[in-house]
C-alpha cells in the first residue's frame, strides 16, 4: 500500500534527508505536498522529481515565482498560497504521514494540525513540541494522532522503550540523553565571546541548518530535547539527565528501575531516525552506512559540568529551571532563543550573549494560562518582544 506524504520544510536538512529516504521506496510513498520558505529553485527541482500535488511557500511572492516557473516546466504541481495553506496540507484527508521539519515556532501551527486532523505526524520541529508543551501532546492523545520522534536522541528513546506506554511509569527509572558536545567541547570558554557564525555552525558531527547548528554550540539544543523528552514521554525533569558523548554513537538510553540500560547505537546519519519513523513499526532500508565495530576507535562518555569549566553551556540547566516554572515558560525560552540565535547569525550578538538574553527573558516574562494555539502565538510574540529588549540592552552596553 502507498502512503502519502507532505513535507513541511522540504528543502531544508530534514526535508532533503526525507525525499532521500522516501526516493528509495517509491512503491510505498508518494509525495502528496511540499513546502518551504524562500527557495524557489530547490523547490522547483524537488516537484520536478516528486511530482506532489501541492507545494507551498512562506510568501506570496516566492509563490508567484514558483508557480511560473512550474507552468513554464510544464508540471503537474498546483502552488496553494492561502494563509492557512501549511495547516490545509496537513490536515487534508487524503494525506496519511506528516514529516514536520520546518525550523522553530513557525512550524507549531502546521503539527498542530497534522496532530489535530490524526495523521501520522513525525516530528523533527522540536520548537514547535517546546512550545506546544501539554497542549500538544493533549491534542494529539485527543485525535488519536501518532506521534513519531524523529529527532536522533528522541528516536532512541523511543526504541529503548518498551512498546506499551502504560508501561513506562513503572518501569523507567531514567532518560539519558547524548550530546556531542558541538565545536567547542574543547575550547577555551573564555575565548566563547569571540566565536563567529561560521564557526559555530561548524558541527564535528551532523551537517544541519544553521539554527539548530549554533543551539549544538550553545547546548541550547540539548536544553530543547531535554523539554521535548519531557513532553514525549511523560517523566518528570528529575528524570531526564544528559551525558557527553563526543562520537554521537549511542544516540541516548534509557535506564530501567534495575539500573539495566537499554540503548540505540548507529552511525550519525538522520536518514535512520527518519525511516524509522515513515515505517514504524516496520523497518526499511535508510541509505545510512553500518556501523562498524571493527573501525571505532573509541566510545567516550564525559560528565557535563566539567568542574573546572561550568561556563561553557550555562544554556542546558534552563531546561530544568523552565520545566519547574509555569506552563508556557518552555515556550517563553524557545523565543528568545530564536530571537538571540537570528541576532547572532546576524552579526548582532556576541555568542556569548546568547545565553544572557535567554536568561534575562526568562526573568523578564512569567506567562499566565496558555491553554490554546492562539494564547501560545500570543506568549511567543510577547517574548519575543521582550528578548529583543534584550538584545538592544546587550547591544548598547556594547557601545559604552
Ligand atoms: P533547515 O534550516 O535546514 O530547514 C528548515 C526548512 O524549513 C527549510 O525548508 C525552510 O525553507 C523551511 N522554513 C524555515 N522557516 C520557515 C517559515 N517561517 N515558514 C515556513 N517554512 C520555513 O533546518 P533543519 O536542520 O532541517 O531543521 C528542521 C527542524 O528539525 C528543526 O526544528 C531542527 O531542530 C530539527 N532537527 C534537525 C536535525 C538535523 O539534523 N538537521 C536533527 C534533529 C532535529
Ligand atoms: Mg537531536
Amino acid at each position: 500500500m502507498t502512503h502519502t506524504i507532505t513535507v513541511l520544510g522540504s528543502t531544508g536538512s530534514i526535508g532533503t534527508n526525507t525525499l532521500d529516504v522516501v526516493a528509495r521506496h517509491p512503491d510505498r510513498y508518494a509525495v502528496f505536498a511540499l513546502s518551504a520558505s524562500t527557495q524557489v529553485d530547490a523547490m522547483l527541482s524537488q516537484c520536478a522529481r516528486f511530482r506532489p500535488r501541492y507545494a507551498v511557500m512562506a510568501s506570496a511572492v516566492h509563490a508567484r515565482a514558483l508557480r511560473e516557473r512550474i507552468a513554464a516546466e510544464g508540471l503537474p504541481t498546483e502552488v496553494v498560497d492561502r494563509p492557512d495553506a501549511l495547516e490545509w496540507i496537513s490536515a487534508h484527508d487524503e494525506v496519511d504521514m506528516v514529516m514536520a521539519a520546518i525550523v522553530g515556532a513557525a512550524g507549531l501551527a502546521p503539527s498542530l494540525a497534522a496532530a489535530r486532523a490524526g495523521k501520522r505526524l513525525l516530528l523533527a520541529n522540536k520548537e514547535a513540541l517546546v512550545v506546544g508543551g501539554d497542549l500538544f501532546m493533549r491534542t494529539v492523545r485527543a485525535s488519536g494522532a501518532t506521534l513519531l520522534p524523529i529527532d536522533s536522541e528522541h528516536s532512541a528513546i523511543f526504541q529503548s522503550l518498551p512498546e506499551d506506554p502504560a508501561t513506562w511509569p513503572n518501569r523507567v527509572e531514567k532518560i539519558i540523553l547524548t550530546a556531542s558536545g558541538g565545536p567547542f567541547r574543547t575550547r577555551s570558554p573564555e575565548t566563547l565571546r569571540d566565536v563567529t557564525p561560521a564557526q559555530a555552525c561548524a558541527h564535528p558531527n551532523w551537517s544541519m541548518g544553521r539554527k539548530i547548528s549554533v543551539d549544538s554550540a550553545t547546548m541550547m539544543n540539548k536544553a530543547l530535547e531535554v523539554i521535548e523528552a519531557r513532553y514525549l514521554f511523560g517523566v518528570g525533569p528529575e528524570q531526564l539527565d544528559v551525558v557527553i558523548h563526543p562520537q554521537s554513537i549511542v544516540h541516548s538510553m534509557v535506564q530501567y528501575r534495575d539500573t539495566s540500560v537499554v540503548a540505540q547505537l548507529g552511525t550519525p546519519d538522520m536518514r535512520v531516525p527518519i525511516a524509522y519513523g515513515l515505517a514504524w513499526p516496520e523497518r526499511i532500508a535508510s541509505g545510512a552506512n553500518p556501523l562498524d565495530f571493527h573501525a571505532l576507535s573509541a566510545m567516550t562518555f564525559e560528565a557535563i559540568s566539567d568542574h573546572r569549566h561550568p561556563e561553557r553551556y550555562p544554556g542546558l540547566s534552563l531546561a530544568w529551571q523552565a520545566l519547574r516554572a509555569p506552563e508556557g515558560t518552555t515556550a517563553v525560552l524557545n523565543a528568545a532563543n530564536e530571537v538571540a540565535v537570528e541576532q547572532f547569525l546576524a552579526g548582532g550578538l556576541r555568542f556569548d550573549q546568547i545565553h544572557a538574553v535567554n536568561l534575562a527573558t526568562l526573568e523578564a516574562l512569567q506567562p499566565s494560562k496558555v491553554d490554546s494555539l492562539p494564547a501560545l502565538l500570543d506568549l511567543d510574540a510577547q517574548a519575543r518582544r521582550v528578548a529583543w529588549e534584550q538584545v538592544r540592552r546587550c547591544a548598547s552596553s556594547e557601545r559604552v
